[in-house]
């Protein structure tokens, strides 16, 4: 491996480029825009798209790309080369201001929930300055937002960048209310922990549902699975460790700030734990982390799955989202200090989540609802579809010592001595993990623990961040003209804790006595997509990112639509190659073998009458009952597939889906393992879950 320092973002024209290869006046210009937000102006743009171009030539280069993040859950580009015709008949590599800043997609091709007919196809792709461009393949990579020729949000980007602005604005007032004149801008970061599995490429493709689905539909358990618990943190295989050095120098390459690598619960399920950057930056990377995760484990005969439950059974896969606020002048603003008792600035910010997390946990349920991740909210491997936060004993016992007026024992950081000489006693964390929290309160930050692996961060962070900013801008207009500002923040504290803590539970998430008691707290407890997403709608939510800037009412409905029916055509999907997989390969494999049986029975007494064919007998009744009732389920799965398409409504189309196709396949599934148990491996179909999950 080359030295990292040298590796370390080679691909991204990043600020130590533009440095050396833009003139100084637009250098400068340039930063202000990343930095402050200022606008852009189009001869800045000119030169930089001249400097990137010259680059990106030098590196190899033939094309660009406007890479952008529509509704579809993946991302998307369009390669342009950078030629362009002379007199002569040949041709320069140019590159203007112009294309940079705008690319113009087709967009009636992107889903957009009936926003837009098909006639107005036009969209546009405008160059986001603040996440730099770099190379894949030899094609220039810009990072872009996208909307419609009529203005409509047509992304993930947009909102997350406009929630980062008014974050920014309104913690900026409140800060300057508390006398920080100095600080100027306020960013939100996030580290995103990235879960995934590892398979063997020649299994998977012998599997047509991880190839459709992403996840196994059929599959009776191995004889091991995760009980053993030798895979967390268990030493990492040979194969799967050269997969893990080429993903992170291909990472680094890519500026992205690859830190952790380790095994997870369940066999062959890893993860990936980058250094923390602005949420807007930390998207786009966890995007790009993502997509170089499935092209490096192909060079390796593997195949990397990101579906949040391909395996039943096992953990499936989840992504921890780190997130904290912190300013220009470099204070992270949810550090609670020495004496969290006597920082007021940082109760504020405390109670501004408390309070935001309380009043939209129903958004930020429904932001990581999707087919896959309702599989593990619930499951008790995961954090339950209650959304409630874990603030450890020291924040916990401060907001007591608060909400009852009473006297805050904090506890010191006390050491934690190792009794053993020659290892160093070390600093004990203030608070202990709770596993089982959707939202915990990590020392300086807050992880936000329901997300599926394959889930666009943009999401959650933008319904964070502007649900925070929507507290904020309260407490600012009831603080602004108070005359003792330290006796209202005080107060304005005690007030929001004591109506808002209902939401604050250390306990043990996984428990039935949570369930009960959230909802006697009245907390919403929503199982899955189809019962969470209709409160997208609900007006507090539409008035929220309304207020705010973020999004419109239109674009909301239009995302709701989105959501409902990606839902439905995922389970449909899932429903076809059930079907597919039963009628094709599992019914006639049975039958096969029931055949073979009952050949051997008659041969045995041909030999002799008095051989017992007990065995061969009981098998073929056993085995013909069950594919008996195995096909009466498959027609009825298709039956009811074939009936989604009278079913009105997005919303009546999720949710028949849910209720009626879902349950169908769950009892399809289960006719189909036991049968798997019975029949001879050499005539099942496909590898089983024992060469799926260890033959790597
Ligand atoms: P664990 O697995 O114990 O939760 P990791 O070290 O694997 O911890 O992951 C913690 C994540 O939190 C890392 O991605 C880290 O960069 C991120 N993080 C740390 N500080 C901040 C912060 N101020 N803002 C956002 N993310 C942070
Ligand atoms: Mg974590």
């Amino acid at each position: 491996m080359a030295n990292v320092t040298e590796l370390f973002g080679s691909l991204v024209f990043d600020d130590k480029k533009m440095q050396e290869r833009l003139p100084r006046i637009t250098y400068k210009s340039l930063k202000k825009t990343v930095k402050n937000g200022e606008p852009l102006d189009i001869s800045v743009a000119n030169a930089v798209a001249n400097a990137m171009k010259d680059w990106a030539v030098e590196m190899g280069c033939t094309h660009y790309t406007h890479w952008f993040q529509p509704m579809t859950g993946v991302t998307a580009e369009k390669h342009d080369s950078f030629i362009f015709p002379t007199e002569g008949g040949g041709i320069i590599m140019e590159f203007s201001g112009k294309e940079l800043i705008k690319g113009e997609p087709d967009a009636s091709s992107f889903p957009s929930g009936g926003i837009r007919a098909t006639f107005e196809a036009r969209g546009y792709t405008t160059w986001d300055p603040t996440s730099p461009a770099f190379i894949r393949d030899k094609t220039l990579y810009i990072p872009t937002a996208f909307c419609s020729y009529t203005g409509e949000v047509l992304d993930k980007k947009t909102p997350l960048l406009r929630s980062m602005e008014r974050l920014s604005s309104v913690a900026v007032q409140m800060l300057h209310l508390l006398g920080k004149e100095d600080v100027t801008r306020v960013t939100t970061t996030v580290g995103p922990e990235q879960e995934y599995f590892l398979i063997d490429k020649t299994m998977y493709d012998k599997r047509p549902d991880l190839i459709y689905t992403g996840r196994t539909l059929f599959g009776a358990p191995a004889p091991k699975g995760q009980e053993l618990e030798d895979h967390y943190f268990g030493s990492i295989k040979t194969r799967v460790s050269a997969f893990m050095n080429e993903l992170d120098e291909e990472l680094w390459k890519l500026g992205v700030f690859a830190k952790t690598k380790h095994n997870e619960v369940a066999p062959s399920q890893h993860e990936l734990a980058p250094i923390f950057e602005t949420s807007n930056i930390a998207t786009d990377h966890n995007e790009l982390t993502m997509e170089v995760m499935k092209k490096v484990a192909e060079r390796h005969g593997l195949v990397c799955l990101l579906h949040e439950k391909p395996f039943a059974g096992v953990n499936g896969s989840g992504k921890h989202n780190n997130w904290s606020i912190s300013t220009n002048t470099g204070e992270n603003l949810l550090d609670p200090g020495k004496e969290p008792q006597n920082n007021l600035q940082f109760q504020i910010f405390l109670a501004a989540v408390v309070k935001a997390v309380h009043e939209y946990q129903d958004l930020l349920r429904l932001t990581v609802a999707s087919a896959g991740n309702d599989h593990r909210l619930g499951a008790n491997e995961a954090p339950p579809a209650i959304i409630s936060m874990y603030l450890g004993d020291d924040l916990g016992a401060l907001v007591d010592s608060i909400v009852n007026g009473t006297e805050y024992n904090g506890k010191d950081k006390s050491e934690m001595e190792t009794k053993v000489n020659v290892l160093p006693d070390f600093q004990k964390d203030s608070s202990d993990r709770n596993r089982t929290s959707p939202f915990a309160f990590t020392g300086n930050k807050f992880e936000f623990r329901a997300l599926g692996s394959s889930l666009n961060i943009a999401c959650p962070n933008y319904m964070l961040n502007t649900m925070v900013a929507q507290e904020l801008s309260e407490f600012y207009e009831e603080l602004r003209n108070k005359s003792d500002l330290v006796q209202a923040a005080k107060a304005l504290i005690k007030k929001t804790l004591t109506e808002h803590k209902n939401i604050i539970f250390n306990g043990d998430n996984y428990s039935d006595e949570w369930v009960a008691e959230a909802e006697k707290r009245g907390l919403c407890n929503y199982r899955s997509l189809p019962e969470a997403m209709p409160h997208y709608v609900d007006r507090k939510n539409i008035d929220l990112f309304e207020k705010n800037g973020i999004l419109n009412e239109a674009e909301i409905r239009a995302r709701y639509e989105i959501e409902l029916e990606h839902y439905t055509k995922q389970i449909r999907i899932e429903a076809l190659t059930m079907v597919d997989m039963a009628e094709k390969n599992i019914t006639p494999a049975v039958i096969s073998f029931v055949n073979e049986l009952t050949d051997a029975a008659l041969a045995k007494k041909t030999l002799s009458s008095s051989v017992s064919v007990y065995v061969e007998t009981s098998l073929v009744e056993e085995l013909s009952e069950k594919l008996e009732a195995f096909v009466k389920k498959t027609k009825e799965l298709k039956d009811a597939v074939s009936g989604l398409a009278s079913v009105e409504g997005a919303l009546e189309k999720a949710s028949y889906c849910r209720e009626k196709i879902f349950a169908l396949m769950g009892e399809l599934r289960e006719l189909g393992d036991a049968m798997e148990q019975k029949t001879s491996a050499k005539e099942w179909p496909y590898p089983s879950y024992g060469e799926l999950l260890f033959g790597v």
